[in-house]
């Protein structure tokens, strides 16, 4: 009776997940989309008490969902979004952690006798490759955190024989799982998945290690996928149908993005995670030129005079919470009959749907935010790009230099304006480390300052 209980209640909550992914897809329903999640992990959580026998069992699960739960409600609290790529990054490796130790749990808790040569392989291969994916993702989601929190170097660092090394250790590994499967001397089953866990440890590191700047964000989708197959790989060895769905959802969404972030980038996925692209030249800041900066008054005239504005925001706006101030200046725009769409690229900031969500918390209409395909082709009937606290994402040199690390990767064309005025606080870089040609096209003046400062005093003079 209980267990058809526990099985509805899994099949509800997995339904509750699927809403959830649907609803999440597209602004107007994103809060609706949360609900579903949380509504489904409550259901979730509610049925896994019951699936135990034992009343301290049952207050142990309890007591581990209370203390997880407030440190997630803690965390969550504290978290600024311009950190939520390093929070994801650490989340991923609790996920990596937890398979590898339900994988070692459920291969001590086996009774290989108890069941027929086919159904012992099938549990021990389940077993093994939940214990292979979980330890990569461990690993490689640590170093993700570290470079993207600054803590290590985000540069890319290729372990000598990078390729070879990584194809070595696929090679190893699948000899080892025959062996394990084959082989009923315990002893060497528990050596080689030791020697196993080890080396797909080292795995995850090589993976990460030789990515950096502007590719991080495909990484951590990467790892956002790998920790849903570790997921689902434990949902097999637990014989759990809820982690099993779960598992696959995550893993075919973070591996839906990643292909998303690839295109956006215009690059392939091998490419990226061979760390292909960042050996190339970059153009030094002494052969670009001039460039010009100019007062907020001017900035006031220009925009007074204009018909059409398209704001361009990214990391910097974050970073300055510069979204109400230049919420209220499009509201100021508009009542002077001033038609202000923005331009969101899809990697502006540190992770996908950032400006999105930065913009939503502002109230910013949905209908005048606009992808980087709808927008491109209207710069050129466009009088004033504000490009605010973004570079990487409206760098010409995508286009322009052959040997940008950055070619080919799709931009907001914002130099096609008339005018184009970008807020920042100095020359420097953006994620990627790369010098932008943008701040020294004849179209394009400086304002140097915190963006939200400077939003401001134009929204006082206007
Ligand atoms: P960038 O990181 O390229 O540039 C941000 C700019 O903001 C900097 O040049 C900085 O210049 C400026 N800035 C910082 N603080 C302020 C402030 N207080 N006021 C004004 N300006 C400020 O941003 P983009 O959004 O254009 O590009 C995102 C980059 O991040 C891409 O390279 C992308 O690949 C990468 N990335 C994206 C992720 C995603 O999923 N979206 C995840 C991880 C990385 P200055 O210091 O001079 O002020």
């Amino acid at each position: 009776m209980f267990s058809g209980l526990i099985t509805a209640a899994y099949i509800i909550s997995s339904i509750f997940f699927i809403l959830s992914l649907k609803g999440l897809s597209k602004h107007d329903t994103s809060k609706q989309g949360n609900f579903f999640g949380i509504s489904g992990m409550v259901i979730a959580l509610i049925a896994t008490i019951f699936t135990k026998n034992f009343i301290h069992a049952k207050i142990l699960i309890f007591l581990a969902m209370i203390i997880g739960g407030l440190i997630g409600i803690f965390i969550s609290r504290k978290i600024e979004m311009t950190k939520m790529p390093e929070l994801i990054a650490i989340l991923h490796s609790f996920v990596g952690l937890a398979a590898v130790l339900v994988g070692i749990n459920s291969y001590i808790n086996y009774s290989p006798f108890l069941y027929p040569f086919v159904e012992n392989s099938i549990h021990l291969t389940e077993i093994f490759i939940g214990i292979f994916i979980g330890a990569i993702t461990f690993t490689g989601s640590l170093l993700a955190f570290g470079k993207l929190s600054g803590k290590i170097s985000s540069k890319p660092f290729i372990i000598p024989y990078h390729h070879k090394l990584n194809i070595l250790i696929l090679v190893v590994s699948f000899i080892f799982l025959l062996y394990f499967i084959n082989t009923s001397d315990q002893k060497i089953q528990i050596i080689l998945l030791v020697i196993m866990i080890l080396i797909a440890l080292l795995f995850g590191i090589n993976l990460v290690s030789s990515i950096g700047g502007a590719d991080m964000p495909v990484i951590v989708s990467m790892l956002n996928s790998y920790s849903g197959w570790s997921s689902a790989a434990v949902g097999f060895t637990l014989n759990n149908d809820l982690l099993i769905i779960t598992g696959s959802l995550v893993g075919s969404s973070g591996a839906i993005l990643s292909y998303i972030m690839c295109k956006a980038m215009n690059r392939s996925f091998i490419n990226i995670i061979s760390g292909g692209a960042n050996n190339k030249n970059i153009i030094k800041t002494e052969d670009l030129g001039k460039y010009c900066e100019i007062e907020i008054e001017e900035i006031v005239n220009l925009l007074k005079n204009a018909s059409s504005v398209v704001i361009t925001p990214g990391y910097g706006m974050a970073v300055a919470q510069a979204q109400y101030s230049v919420a209220k200046i499009t509201q100021k725009l508009q009542q002077y009959g001033i038609k202000v769409v923005f331009a969101i690229h899809p990697v502006a900031g540190r992770l996908p749907g950032h400006m999105n969500v930065l913009l939503a918390e502002a109230r910013v209409p949905y209908d005048i935010v606009l992808e980087m395909d709808e927008i491109n082709k209207d710069f050129v009937n466009t009088e004033i790009v504000l490009v605010i606290g973004a570079n990487d994402t409206v760098n010409p040199a995508a286009q322009e230099d052959l040997n940008s690390p950055i070619s080919g990767m799709p931009v907001l064309e914002v130099w096609k304006a008339q005018n184009v005025v970008v807020f920042k606080r100095s020359m420097n870089s953006g994620y990627s480390g790369i010098n932008n040609p943008l701040f020294f096209k004849e179209n394009t003046y400086m304002i140097f300052g915190d963006a939200k400062t400077s939003i401001e005093a134009i929204l006082k003079l206007i």
